[in-house]
């Protein structure tokens, strides 16, 4: 059973962004770039499913520009077993990644695709729904357990308040949410082995893909600053500053 992972390379998580002074978007350059934290316990995941013995390959996608390797390079350390990039210098939204994602599953065939629920650039939530959707398979979005036996995967996802089970017919696409898994930590061994795992580079026009954006970003702006706070003297002021000026009471 071959497993599809998504991997999208995104501003590291530790980076404090701004917006650009024009509004025209956030502000990345010379920003250190890594894998999209829900992408490495998707990548995580496949692999231990793989170690278990409930799959036989793990294949590592992402769609962007040349560097995206890099970010494939990381997956194959973590341990999945060859990387496809599909290479494109166009601002990638949900939608044309969708397309993009399911025309590597029509060519591929996995019987399981792992996306992260989210990519903490764009925050969109968007692109496993639409592949689901896309490719007309089952889906499992917000993973917090994954179990594969008897060609059906049975899925726990958190949902408010406790916790929601689906059994789903493979071939079947699955998000991850924080809790699926905590990702190794990659060791030099496998850095280096990784360097001699095969990543085949594709072009969107290579899988028939037209990937023109449908949206326009028409400003970003960052939120107003907050004001430094005051001390007061005792309960009566404060009480009184929250009927006059914060007019909350
Ligand atoms: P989003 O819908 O943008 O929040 O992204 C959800 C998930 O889709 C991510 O966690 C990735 O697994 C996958 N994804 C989004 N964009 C890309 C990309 N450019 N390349 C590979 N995977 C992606």
């Amino acid at each position: 059973m071959k497993i599809v992972v998504a991997v999208k390379r995104v501003v590291d998580a530790n980076v404090k962004v701004g917006a650009k002074s024009d509004g025209t978007g956030v502000d990345i350059a010379n920003a250190k770039m890594s894998m999209n934290p829900f992408d490495e316990i998707a990548v995580e995941e496949a692999v231990r499913l793989r170690e278990a013995g409930a799959a036989t390959e793990v294949i590592a996608v992402s769609c962007g520009v040349a560097q995206c390797q890099e970010t494939l390079r990381t997956a194959l350390a973590i341990g999945a077993d060859r990387a496809i990039l599909v290479e494109s210098n166009e601002d990638l939204q949900p939608l044309a990644v969708a397309k993009l994602l399911k025309a590597v599953v029509d060519k591929e065939q996995p019987q399981l695709v792992i996306l992260g629920k989210q990519a903490i650039d764009d925050d969109s939530n968007q692109t496993g729904q639409m592949l689901a959707a896309l490719a007309n398979l089952p889906q499992a979005t917000f993973a917090s357990k994954v179990t594969i036996a008897d060609g059906k995967a049975t899925v726990s996802r958190e949902v408010d308040g406790g916790s929601e089970t689906l059994s789903l017919k493979l071939p079947a696409v699955v998000t991850t949410d924080l809790r699926l898994n905590e990702p190794r930590y990659v060791t030099l061994p496998n850095i280096m082995k990784a360097k001699k795992k095969p990543l085949e580079t594709l072009k969107p026009e290579d899988l028939g893909i037209d990937v023109t954006s449908r949206l326009k970003t028409i400003k970003v702006s960052e939120p107003p600053k907050r004001s430094a706070g005051v001390k007061v003297a005792d309960v009566k002021a404060l009480v009184e500053k929250l009927k006059t000026e914060a007019k909350v009471l």
